[in-house]
């Protein structure tokens, strides 16, 4: 039968994008469809603008921090509208550069709303229109998910929080991942008051106990509010001195803004999928074997919408081995054992491999560890300290997890994380020479 394409990607984020362009240069004829903007959440409103924020709001430590080394500093002040423009444009700029290679590749782009109507059809919603390919590939991604609280119509989530006209003066923060954690450190930096409620005992649950522990108290140090086993019960209607959040204590915090970032959920509903006869799992995910297959033989999915890993270079991986596998002749898997990523709090989180609870259940371990002030405050005067860590198997010598928490933090892991995917021990660290003074060469020195 004839196919109007090889292939038909829905979803033009980062494993979208990567699987349809190198499908397209394996000589495949590809069409993708997105109803948004090119570059899905983490281009658009993600990791790329959270990390220009988190840049931006650092500078305010940085002018402090020059007076320790003999600047004087003057006056600084912060325009979040100013901000917001440079990083729109920046944006737009990453987009167009997304766009223009999947055009250079051949791949040919639908701005519409996808709905898979079968095996081997996609109808353009919006255009009322229908494509068949003999692949269609899932790539929709995640969308933020908000709790069911009364006033949670109030609350905005990290969607709208890269497009607020203003900086929000006074703020609430519900959750303890990632989001919530990176961005009470940017708008605390940018010197909103900032009151952060996460409902467990500790933030930055399912991370090595001792790294969770450290960033509070760091974050605490900082100046952000970090209220743990709490929670909203209500956020009241907007008046003009602003939103009132009641707690589940029975508290009332009065804000300008609420920002839930208490997971995200996978964009797989809606979009045709359970009529096709893909099946989902319990979390409303696409199942899919380890070489990203559905359910249905024609039709893959890759990245968040998956909930396998939600990291974008993960999902490109997904991608890659996706193209490999159909128009390379050569089925790939992606490998999701020990990725090494970064968290941007404020300090920053650089990780890879197992956490100390984990490791212990399953190995006999050696914990090394090093907390530190490093060397560039011991002249700025700031009180923020570095801690570093390495378990090792005491059987085979070998690194079963690194974490870092500091300056550069997400730098370093990048290449601790290939030691750790080679193998390395203990011993392959020590004989490496350090490299001084750095902060990372505690890494081999560590005893
Ligand atoms: P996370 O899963 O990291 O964190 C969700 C938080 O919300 C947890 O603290 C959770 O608490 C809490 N929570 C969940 N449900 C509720 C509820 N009903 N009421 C109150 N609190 C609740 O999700 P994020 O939204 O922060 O991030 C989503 C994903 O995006 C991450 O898992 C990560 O993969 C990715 N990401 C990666 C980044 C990076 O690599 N630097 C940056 C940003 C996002 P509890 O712990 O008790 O479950």
């Amino acid at each position: 039968m004839a196919y109007d394409y090889d292939l038909i990607v829905i979803g033009a984020g980062s494993g979208g994008v990567r699987a349809a362009r190198m499908s397209a240069l394996a000589g495949a004829k590809v069409a993708i469809v997105e109803e948004y903007r090119y570059g899905g959440t983490c281009v658009i409103r993600g990791c790329v603008p959270k990390k220009l924020m988190v840049y931006a709001s650092a500078f305010a430590e940085s002018f402090e921090d020059a007076k320790g080394y003999g600047w004087t500093v003057g006056e600084s002040r912060f325009s979040w509208p100013d901000f917001m423009a440079a990083k729109d444009r920046e944006i737009a700029r990453l987009e167009g550069i997304y766009a223009r290679n999947l055009g250079a590749a051949g791949v040919e782009l639908h701005r519409a709303r996808g709905v898979v109507t079968g095996p081997h059809s996609v109808r353009l919603s919006s255009h009322d229109k229908d494509l068949t390919a003999k692949h269609i590939l899932v790539a929709t991604g995640g969308a933020p998910f908000v709790p069911d609280v009364p006033g949670a119509c109030h609350a905005m989530t990290s969607n709208e929080v890269f497009e607020l006209p203003e900086m929000p003066k006074r703020i609430v923060i519900v959750g303890g991942g990632y989001i919530a954690c990176e961005f009470a450190g940017v708008l605390n930096g940018m010197g909103a008051k900032v009151v952060q409620l996460y409902r467990g005992e500790r933030i930055l649950r399912g991370f090595d106990g001792e790294v969770a522990g450290f960033v509070q108290a760091e974050m605490i140090k900082k100046g952000v509010e970090i209220r743990v086993e709490s929670d909203v019960a209500a956020i009241g209607d907007p008046t003009e001195s602003g939103l009132a959040v009641e707690l589940t204590s029975g508290e009332t915090i009065e804000t300008d803004a609420v920002l839930y970032a208490t997971g995200r959920h996978p964009n797989a509903r809606g979009i045709g999928l359970e009529e096709a006869g893909v099946k989902l799992g319990a979390k409303g995910e696409v199942v899919v074997d380890e070489y990203s297959r559905t359910s249905v033989p024609s039709i893959w999915a890759i990245g968040d919408v998956t909930d396998r890993v939600a990291l974008t270079p993960v999902a490109i991986r997904e991608g890659a081995a996706f193209a490999k596998s159909v128009f390379e002749g050569e089925l790939t898997a992606a490998d999701h054992e020990l990725i090494p990523t970064a968290v941007f709090t404020q300090p920053e989180i650089g990780t890879c491999g197992m956490t100390e609870e984990a490791a212990r259940e399953t190995h006999d371990i050696e914990v090394y560890a090093a907390d530190f002030r490093p060397m560039m405050h011991t002249m700025s005067g700031r009180d923020e300290r570095m801690l570093m860590k390495l378990l090792v198997d005491k059987a085979t010598r070998k690194v079963l997890g690194c974490h870092l928490v500091g300056h550069g933090a997400g730098e370093m892991i990048q290449l601790a994380g290939i030691a750790l995917k080679m193998g390395a021990t203990k011993e392959d660290f020590d004989r490496t020479v350090a490299v001084h003074p750095t902060a990372a060469e505690e890494l081999v020195t560590m005893k």
